[in-house]
This record gives C-alpha cells, sequence and structure tokens, in this order.
C-alpha cells in the first residue's frame, strides 16, 4: 500500500479523502498546539502550511467529507502562512569577532594606522571608542515614521527579516511614538531583544508547577517568546529590549540625516527619544581602558541580571567610521570581544549539603543562574570540604589555594555534558563580610555526627565525611534495608530491593526492626498489605512467614546485615566467633566507643584492622544507631557462636579447601560452618591441605589436590562426613 499521505489530491477515492481529512484535521491541531501552548513547532512553518494546503484542496473536491472539526473552519485559526517578509532599509550587519586582548589591541592599532595621517597632522585629533555589553539576545529593527513605529522586525538573514510588528509592540522598553522634536523623519532603531534571569526563572517554576516544555536558556525562550502567532502570549513574557544602533536614518527629503556625530551621543539620543539603553557604555581612547571595561564588565555579568556574551567595541565618531568603512558584510570600525564560550562569572549564593545513599555529604554550590555554553547553570559540584577549602585530593592546592566564601564572585566552566565547576575565584570580589565555609560535622539528613576516616594506608584523612547514622539516616535508609534483607545477610524470601523499595516508599518500614513488626502493624492497620499493590492474602502471609522464619539468624549473618561500614561478611565471621553473641559485641563495641581511648577497650582481632574498628566505634557512638539495634533486638534473636569442637568432629584440625560452584551453600556458609566444627579453612591447596571439597567447574585447585594426593570430596559427602 502506498502512503495515503503522499497520493495527488486529484487521484483520491471518497474513503482516502474521508480518512486524509481525519489525519490532517489531527495533524494541524497537533501542530496549532505545539506552536502556541509550547513554543515548540514540531514541523516547519512550511510544511505546516502543506497540510493546510492539502486540507483545503481534498476539501474543494470533496465538499461532503468536510469535517465538524476542519482546520479551515477553525475560529481564530492561526493564519495560514507565516509572518510577512521585510527587507531592511540598511542591512543588518554582524561584527567581527575578537576572543584575546591581542585582538583588541590589534583593532585598536589597525585604527591608528589608518587614520595615521589625520593623528600626525592634527593635535587636536582624538581616535576614541565607545565599549558596551554584547547583549545575549535576538536583534530587532524598528521603523519609524514621523515618530511613529510602524513596523518592527527580526533581523533574519540580516537583508530581509520576519514582520513581528504587534510582537515586538507589545514590550514595554519600546515606545510606539518617539518623544521630542528632533526625530528624523525615517529611522530604523536597532537593538535586541532579551528575558531577564527573573522572568526565565517565573517561567521556569511556572513550568515546573503547571507542566509544560523545558527552558533551555533566556535567549532561546525569548526567541520563541518573540516568534508567536499570538501577541498575547509575547505581551505575557515580559521581554526588555536595549536600543544601540540604527540602520535608515532620513529626513523628509528622504536625505540621509544620522541622529549626531558620535556613537555615545546617537545612544544618549535613543535615551531621549524614550528607548532603553545600557548603562554600561563608556569612551575611551586607549585599549588598555577597553579591556579593563571587559574585564569589569564580565565581573558584573552576575548581577546583571540578563546575559551577555561579550563586550563591543566600536569607533565613536560616525563620520571616521563612513571613513574606515567595511569588509565584506562586516563593518571595520567595530568588533564584538566575546567571552569563553564554556566560562561565566557568577555569584556563589550558598553552599548546600546533599547526604548521598552511602551516607557521603556532599556539597553543591548554589548560583546565581547564569547561561553558560547556551545552558543555564544554578549549581556546580564542590566534590568535598578540601576542595572548597582549596586543596586538591593529593593534598595539592586548586584554585591558587584559594578557598571559596558564600558571596563570592566565581568562574564557572561548563564543558559538555560534565557536571559544571567552579575553576576560580575572583578575590577581588570577595565581600569583606565573607567568611570561611564551616563544613558540618552533623548530618542534615539525620542530625548524626558526620566524620572523616583515616586511611591506614596512607595516613590520611579520607576526603570524603560521611554520616554514622548508618541504621537511622533516612538518606541512607533504603539502601542499608535492601543490604539488611539481601541475599548474604538476613536472606528474607520473597522480601527483596523492589518490595523494600515499595514498603519504604508506602512509610512502612523505615528500619530493620520495622521488618519483624510488620505483621502486627499490619494486622491492627486499616489499609492491609493484602489489599496493596502486587500482594494478596497468600503472598502477604507467605511474606510474613518467610520474615518470622528469620527471626534467629547466624550472628555472623546479623553482624554483616547492619550494614557498619566496612564490616563485610568476612569480618562478620571474625567478630561473631571472637564475641560469640550479639550482647557481648554490642556491649563491648559500645563501652569502647564512649571510651576515651576505645581502642585500648575493643579486643585486637586478627585480620580487623584500625579502620573497621574506628568505623564500628564510631556506629556504636551513635546513641540512635544503638537504640534501632535494641529494637531490632527485641524482635530478633541471633543464634550464638558456638564453635564446636567435638571430639565427634570429623573435620576438627583439618585444614579444607572449598572450590567450584558450590550447590547448598555460598562460600561464605561453607567457609563459617567449617570453623564451627573446628576446621581451618585455606583459600589455597598445598601440602598442607588435609580435605578438598569440590562442587562442578572445579579447576586448577581439583588437578592440583590430585597431584598432591589430597582426599578430594563432593558437596554432598562434606555433608554426610560432617552429620547435617
Ligand atoms: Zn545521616
Amino acid at each position: 500500500m502506498s502512503d495515503l499521505s503522499q497520493k495527488p489530491v486529484a487521484d483520491l477515492s471518497e474513503d482516502e479523502a474521508r480518512a486524509e481529512l481525519k489525519r490532517l484535521a489531527g495533524a494541524i491541531a497537533a501542530a496549532d498546539i505545539a506552536y502556541h501552548q509550547h513554543d515548540a513547532p514540531e514541523i516547519t512553518d512550511a510544511e505546516y502550511d502543506e497540510l493546510r494546503l492539502r486540507n483545503i484542496e481534498i476539501e474543494a473536491r470533496f465538499p461532503g467529507l468536510v469535517r465538524i472539526d476542519s482546520p479551515s473552519m477553525a475560529v481564530g485559526a492561526a493564519p495560514a502562512e507565516g509572518f510577512a517578509k521585510v527587507r531592511h532599509g540598511v542591512p543588518m550587519l554582524s561584527l567581527t569577532n575578537a576572543f584575546s586582548d591581542e585582538d583588541v589591541t590589534d583593532f585598536v592599532a589597525r585604527a591608528r594606522k589608518f587614520f595615521m595621517a589625520d593623528i600626525l597632522r592634527d593635535a587636536d585629533f582624538h581616535l576614541a571608542f565607545t565599549a558596551e555589553p554584547k547583549i545575549d539576545g535576538l536583534s530587532a529593527s524598528l521603523r519609524y515614521e514621523n515618530g511613529i513605529l510602524v513596523r518592527g522586525a527580526t533581523r533574519g538573514d540580516g537583508a530581509v527579516g520576519e514582520d513581528i510588528t504587534e510582537n515586538l509592540k507589545t514590550i514595554a522598553d519600546i515606545p510606539h511614538r518617539l518623544k521630542g522634536e528632533d526625530v528624523p523623519a525615517v529611522i530604523e532603531i536597532r537593538g535586541e531583544v532579551y528575558m531577564t534571569h527573573a522572568e526565565f526563572q517565573r517561567l521556569k517554576d511556572h513550568s515546573a508547577r503547571f507542566g509544560g516544555q523545558d527552558y533551555v536558556n533566556p535567549r532561546n525562550t525569548a526567541a520563541g517568546s518573540l516568534r508567536q502567532k499570538d501577541p498575547k502570549i509575547t505581551a505575557s513574557r515580559k521581554l526588555k529590549f536595549f536600543a544601540y544602533a540604527w540602520g535608515i536614518a532620513e529626513d523628509a527629503d528622504g536625505n540621509a540625516q544620522p541622529p549626531a556625530a558620535t556613537q555615545r551621543e546617537v545612544v544618549e539620543k535613543f535615551s531621549a527619544w524614550g528607548f532603553a539603553t545600557n548603562p554600561l557604555m563608556i569612551r575611551t581612547e586607549s585599549a588598555d581602558d577597553l579591556l579593563a571595561h571587559y574585564r569589569t564588565i564580565e565581573s558584573q555579568r552576575a548581577t546583571l541580571g540578563y546575559d551577555i556574551d561579550g563586550v563591543v567595541y566600536k569607533l565613536d565618531r560616525l563620520d571616521l567610521q563612513q571613513r574606515w568603512g567595511f569588509v565584506a558584510r562586516a563593518p571595520r570600525w567595530a568588533i564584538a570581544h566575546k567571552f569563553p564560550a564554556e566560562q561565566a562569572t557568577t555569584l556563589l549564593t550558598g553552599i548546600d549539603i546533599q547526604v548521598g545513599r552511602t551516607g557521603a555529604l556532599t556539597p553543591v554550590a548554589r548560583l546565581a543562574p547564569v547561561t553558560v555554553g547556551g545552558v543555564v547553570v544554578e549549581n556546580a559540584t564542590l566534590h568535598n570540604e578540601d576542595y572548597i577549602k582549596g586543596i586538591g585530593n593529593s593534598g595539592e592546592p586548586i584554585r591558587n589555594g584559594v578557598d571559596l566564601r558564600i558571596g563570592d564572585t566565581v568562574i564557572v566552566q561548563r564543558a559538555g555534558d560534565v557536571i559544571p565547576q567552579i575553576v576560580d575565584v575572583v578575590l577581588d570580589k570577595r565581600p569583606s563580610s565573607a567568611e570561611p565555609f564551616v563544613f558540618p560535622h552533623i548530618c542534615p539528613a539525620c542530625g548524626s555526627e558526620a566524620v572523616r576516616e583515616l586511611n591506614e594506608k596512607t595516613g590520611k584523612l579520607d576526603s570524603i565525611r560521611r554520616c554514622t547514622g548508618e541504621l537511622i539516616c533516612p538518606a541512607q535508609g533504603i539502601e542499608n534495608l535492601k543490604h539488611f534483607v539481601s541475599r548474604n545477610a538476613l536472606d528474607i524470601e520473597g522480601l527483596g530491593d523492589k518490595q523494600v523499595s515499595q514498603f519504604y516508599a508506602e512509610g512502612r518500614i523505615a528500619r530493620p526492626a520495622d521488618i519483624f513488626t510488620l505483621r502486627a502493624r499490619d494486622e491492627r492497620a486499616i489499609k492491609k498489605l493484602k489489599d496493596a499493590d502486587g500482594f494478596g492474602a497468600v503472598s502477604v502471609k507467605k511474606l510474613f512467614d518467610a520474615i518470622d522464619a528469620r527471626r534467629e539468624p547466624e550472628l555472623d549473618r546479623f553482624i554483616f546485615a547492619l550494614g557498619i561500614r566496612h564490616v563485610g561478611e568476612t569480618t562478620g565471621a571474625l567478630l561473631a566467633k571472637e564475641f560469640g553473641t550479639i550482647e557481648a559485641f554490642r556491649d563491648t563495641a559500645f563501652a569502647a566507643a564512649h571510651h576515651e581511648d576505645g581502642h585500648s577497650v575493643f579486643p585486637e582481632i586478627g585480620g580487623i584492622g584500625e579502620t573497621v574498628r574506628s568505623s564500628i566505634m564510631a556506629f556504636f557512638a551513635n546513641d540512635r544507631n544503638v537504640q534501632a539495634l535494641d529494637d531490632l533486638l527485641a524482635e530478633v534473636k541471633p543464634k550464638p557462636y558456638v564453635v564446636t569442637i567435638s571430639a565427634d568432629s570429623v573435620v576438627a584440625g583439618k585444614t579444607v579447601v572449598f572450590t567450584g560452584a558450590l550447590e547448598k551453600m555460598t562460600r561464605s556458609e561453607a567457609k563459617a560452618m567449617a570453623e564451627r566444627l573446628g576446621a581451618k579453612v585455606a583459600g589455597s591447596v598445598s601440602s598442607q591441605t588435609d580435605i578438598l571439597v569440590a562442587g562442578p567447574g572445579a579447576g586448577s585447585k581439583l588437578k592440583k589436590a590430585e597431584e598432591l594426593g589430597v582426599e578430594v570430596i563432593s558437596e554432598d559427602e562434606w555433608f554426610e562426613r560432617v552429620g547435617r
């Protein structure tokens, strides 16, 4: 079947025409909505016009098929054509760009060279330049005849723009009638339409609250607002306008009549006529002054309230502009000194602390919104507290060792999709009241102490400060609960990541103890779990039974399940073996944590180093962790860890190695079991090895055991032998 939308109207059958009219009505309505309500046209104007034209043609051929919702019948439908084209009286030129200081000194040197004869001849000859911010908006041209605004147009390709008069008239900074007596008969005023940061934020907030499009940056939003077919929408966007140039300027007889003799005077005139003009324009004769003004403007970028992307320098005298002339389509007498595209200067308005799921406290810089590389940046990562102090990961100074303070003017960099970074501080602009940032030692999510660990290997403090509220911190809560029920921890059947996330979100569980009170609470609850998403009476009973079945967990698993930092399965087993009962472990760790020299209280245990001991003590120093543990122990009774080196244990004193895939137990379970029975578990086969327990897939260890004549048994034989 050929594509109906491509079939000539003359060839359409009645059924096909009906289908096409239906499709077109839908497509045109969708395009209208995209254009009017979202400022985000999904098809080009030409494609849109084509749809409407086809609709009209089909309706003309099949008048009986005209739909009730026909686009041609719609009241107040958008005009079929786009904006009318407007030829500018004088083309709107683009400027040559300068990117370095040298480009600017070259520009001034070229001017001096060109006018050298005048400079040598006349001691009073002054070559002056203006410097003003380059507004990051949209150029527009406004034609006034006898002081009345008759037409406003976009820049377009410079020669021909689009007629957006009605939209431009909604901008408060654009007078409909010029003030004063000395207005030329005809003048085209040029300037930049832009959106302030405040207005951009207002639209974004509105969009966030009521749903709507994603506004990327003020410039694009201003562009979308300006090209609205309904001027009421443009009016609602509160656009602004700065006047800074002109095109045609004629008297009543059609003779050229420049508004004044110099660039600066012309702009002053604009102001007198009723336009908004930028207050940051200066006039100077020195390249150094131009560059100094560039830096001043750059450092004010954060507080201007609107986006700028550089500074424009122009030869001030209009007669000299004329003499110097043009190269290609750009004037020789003006140049745009652009700011680096990926950097912007802004204000550091605050430092927030976020708590990650591992308890890491991460500082985030809050910035006065600034557009960098086409995107509005409002925050930047600060990594850690040393970074704020101006210290890098290896202790080296960053930003020349300058710290960051709230109120600082900072240079933000955004390269590609990388998270924006603060690359420098403008120390000259630091307010005298700015104080060094004090990094919190308390977790903002739960109020627990946050600590920096000593790295045993390097002897240095970890750069990350972490919350010690493992069991109670809401930022860490869900991850800790997932860990608590995971396979090598409590291993509760039917309670996986998905159910934990759901229960956490629904407020059914927040801490491990809550898991074991679920059944009792559910019996009393009005909204019962069996009525929740994904559950039924049978599955709920099964889940509760599975939870109850784990009320007497092995001690090593239980200690591991607590999620104490650095306490993995192996450490859990070592601690279980050392202390024998949860009470002994809890009481010793608690006493050590509350002793001024905890390390003297906590026993030395082979395989457990300084870092682990410290993090155990940090855990038990947090009273709320202890409370959460005690609440849990009210529900759960971990089995005492018994080392049974009984005479009848055939493996007591033997060295055992496990290899291959074990099917009835995890490797850590196997290890713990063998140790309970008095065996020594080794990781590799040697002449000291007594027994190798080999599961399916055993490789080099099996081979070596056979070579050494070590006894090899299967997992089943192991269980037979140990009597389980
Ligand atoms: Zn916390």
